[in-house]
């Protein structure tokens, strides 16, 4: 008989923003005027949990929900408590407030306990089933910092369980595919990626669900060890509107004007499309290479920056090289002449902020290396050529982390990307992807050395490692960025910091973050957002040996089986047509997609490749090898067609890179049409025969 406890977030309502939600000023979002709902993804959870326990048959099981948050969070605990779960814990405090995701993960830790032992009476048999991420953080890092705190196995990304054998296995989504796991020992945290069969509630059901009082539990009960923004390990500096996307997002309505639009721009070259989310910003000088110490052109916020320039330039009109020789009469006339911009206190933290050269954090810039059958992410070079110009930056070397079994030769390609050190941790443990195991090499690894800055790539893999491997170094970490800034914060005393700008309320802010009380920077990059290098095969680097302990014992996951693409597929292709699930069938995605192909190929006379979205693949008209996006391939050809594909931030990551979009969808609402450069509201079926005859024409 097992229990569950199911996490449940109210986050604010992001698809029903409207105009005066956004500060007009500023151009961000004001949560308060946004209604709040569950997250989506945790009704997905609640539905799995209960799935779970009748694929079981178990009726003695109890279903617990929990959430953290304000006293309105009830709501979503009535909503649980109507669709599924027999009791509801509130666990709420203004100490707990203003969390980050470390902050959080250790009371909702400390809250899991005291279920277990009160509620549980000590049962040790139990899953924790949660969304795999909330619409308004979407970091994926609390369930597998709770395991990481609870010290329990966490398979992540679950789409489907059967139960075998008297216990489960689960599918779930890995980079390049699919795979079957059990956990090799329970308790267990599972995050659910997609459940399509909600739960609804009766009449009798929400008249019990509003009778039936809450647990409520405050700071106090849980005696956590890190809350509230105390307890947190990265601080939010700044909060911007995301920049324009730069496609044209043009709808044409006869296949005809595209076609031709499409042909002429194809033959002329669109010219590079700025990535969207991506920031792009000089690269840094520490202080002591800058022409002058008075030079604080590297800020992190635009107030300190100005404040500087007016500082320095003050002190330039008085013939002030150095702030050593700044005395009490200099600062006299320094307030006179810029009173009006910073007060006493303000100037004298600048001043001494002057006199910093010495950046706080020390070492070098490392990436966790992610590879699968010795063939190393894609992501992982992309993230290595961005190392290489925060090390530049920073004076410092580039390392990357290799875990694994049978490895060596995969450093002779990381060092030809930009590595100078590679950190092999070696063991027979590590020959497949295991979470615990490997974050226990990874944790060593990093403990041993303390780099600077580690970065990881935003897959499910490192969505999942990465978590975990800050929350055992008590160090602060960033989910998916998409823009990585070396700035100073030198009125506090902070020198060469690591800015982390991502998307934030499902991509309607940016935010840029810093990591504190931390012994290391760290964050999660998306895929195909940073440059790689070009491969030089001369490059010369160090291999470093790293020994971790490993037993049987710090493998957490069975892997019942792998299914990962199959065969060869030229996604280096000029021209690349997907079809996603509007496709229909796989006589659709066959017939059509090789009809516009074909079409492609004759009129333009380039090489034209087929893709498919993930859904498309699931559906199987499309063998696994053709997926585009984050857990598939991402492709960077000139020209990018998606047809029938809604344009989900996991698929069109994977296109990022594409010099030109074209999108076809029979919803005049479809996502992909503001991300897209032209588009064509109508069916697959009318639309691409139409285009077919129309490059026949052109
Ligand atoms: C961890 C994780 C990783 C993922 N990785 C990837 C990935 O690498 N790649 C990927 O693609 N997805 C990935 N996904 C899944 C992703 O979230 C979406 O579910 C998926 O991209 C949706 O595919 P789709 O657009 O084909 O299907 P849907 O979202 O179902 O969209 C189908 C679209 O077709 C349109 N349509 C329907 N009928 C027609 C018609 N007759 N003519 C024209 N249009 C029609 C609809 O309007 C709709 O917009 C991932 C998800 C998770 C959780």
């Amino acid at each position: 008989m097992s229990n569950y406890i199911v996490l449940v977030k109210q986050v604010p309502d992001v698809s029903q923003i409207t105009d005066n939600a956004f500060n007009p000023e500023t151009g961000t979002l004001i949560r308060t005027r946004l209604a709040s709902v569950i997250n989506e993804l945790d009704t997905q959870a609640l539905a799995f949990a209960h799935y779970m326990k009748k694929l079981s048959c178990d009726r003695q099981g109890q279903m617990i929900a929990l959430t953290m948050g304000p006293p309105m969070a009830e709501e979503v605990l009535r909503y649980s408590l109507s669709r599924c779960v027999d009791k509801a814990v509130l666990l709420t405090d203004r100490a707990l407030g203003g969390a980050d995701t470390v902050a959080t993960a250790n009371p909702l830790a400390f809250a899991v306990r005291k279920i277990v032992k009160e509620l549980f009476k000590n049962d040790n048999d139990y899953y924790v089933v949660s969304g795999m991420q909330s619409v308004d953080g979407d970091t994926a890092q609390v369930p597998p910092q709770m395991a990481e705190e609870l010290g329990l196995p966490c398979i992540a990304y679950v789409t489907g369980a059967e139960f075998k054998n008297g216990r489960f296995e689960f599918t779930r989504i890995i980079s390049g595919g699919s795979q079957v796991v059990a956990a090799k020992k329970l308790p267990a945290v599972i995050t659910v990626a997609k459940h399509e069969f909600p739960l609804y509630a009766t009449f009798s059901k929400t008249r019990w669900a509003n009778q039936t009082p809450v647990i409520t539990w405050g700071s106090e009960d849980i005696k956590a060890t890190y809350f509230g923004v105390k307890g947190s390990r990265t601080a939010v500096i700044r909060v911007f509107p995301p920049g324009k996307s730069t496609r044209k997002c043009r709808q044409f309505k006869d296949a005809g004007m595209l076609t031709k639009v499409l042909v002429d721009s194809f033959k002329g070259g669109n010219g590079e499309t700025e990535r969207a989310g991506s920031v792009r910003t000089r690269n840094y000088v520490l202080p002591h290479n800058r022409e002058s110490l008075l030079d604080r052109r590297f800020e992190g916020t635009q107030k300190e920056q100005e404040d500087y320039e007016i500082l320095s330039e003050k002190l330039r009109e008085l013939g002030i090289k150095d702030a050593h020789q700044i005395d009490d009469a200099v600062r006299q006339k320094i307030l006179q002449k810029a009173g009006e911009h910073f007060h006493d206190k303000a100037m004298e933290d600048m001043i001494n902020g002057l006199k910093l050269t010495e950046p706080v954090f020390k070492g070098e810039v490392w990436v966790v290396a992610e590879h699968s059958e010795g063939v190393i992410h894609p992501a992982t070079f992309e993230l290595v050529g961005k190392a290489h110009e925060l090390a530049k930056s920073l004076e410092t070397k580039v390392g990357v982390c290799l875990a694994g079994h049978r490895i060596e030769p995969m450093a002779k390609e990381l060092i030809a990307a930009g590595a100078d050190n590679i950190y092999l941790v070696e063991d027979e443990f590590l020959e497949v992807f295991d979470p615990a195991a490997y974050r226990k090499a990874v944790a060593d690894a990093i403990r041993t050395y303390w780099p600077q800055i580690v970065l990881f790539a935003a897959t499910p893999q490192g969505r999942m490692l990465a978590p975990m491997v800050s929350y055992r170094l008590e160090c602060g970490l960033t989910a998916d960025c998409t823009g990585l800034d070396i700035r100073d914060s030198s009125r506090k005393g902070e020198i060469a910091l690591l800015l982390q700008t991502r998307p934030a309320l499902g991509g309607n802010v940016m935010a840029t973050i810093r990591t504190k009380n931390s012994m290391s920077q760290m964050a999660t990059a998306r895929p195909g957002v940073m440059k790689r290098m070009p491969p030089n095969p001369s490059r010369k680097g160090k291999i470093i040996r790293h020994k971790v302990e490993l037993s049987e014992d710090d493998v957490s996951l069975e892997i019942i089986g792998t299914e990962l693409g199959a065969g060869s597929v030229n996604f280096g292709a000029e021209v690349i047509v997907s079809g996603g699930k509007g496709m229909q069938n796989r006589d659709n995605y066959v017939r059509l997609l090789t009809s516009l192909c074909d079409a492609l190929k004759n009129r333009l006379k380039v090489p034209v490749e087929h893709g498919a979205s993930r859904a498309a693949v699931e559906q199987g008209f499309a063998e696994r090898i053709r997926q585009v996006g984050q857990t598939g391939t991402s492709v960077g050809s000139k020209l990018y067609i998606a047809l029938g594909i809604s344009g989900a931030i996991q698929h069109m990551i994977g296109v990022a890179n594409t010099e030109m979009i074209v999108a076809v969808n029979s919803d005049p609402n479809a996502p992909i049409f503001r991300q897209c450069d032209y588009y064509i509201v109508g069916t697959v079926e009318e639309t691409i025969p139409q285009l077919v005859q129309a490059l026949e024409k052109v």
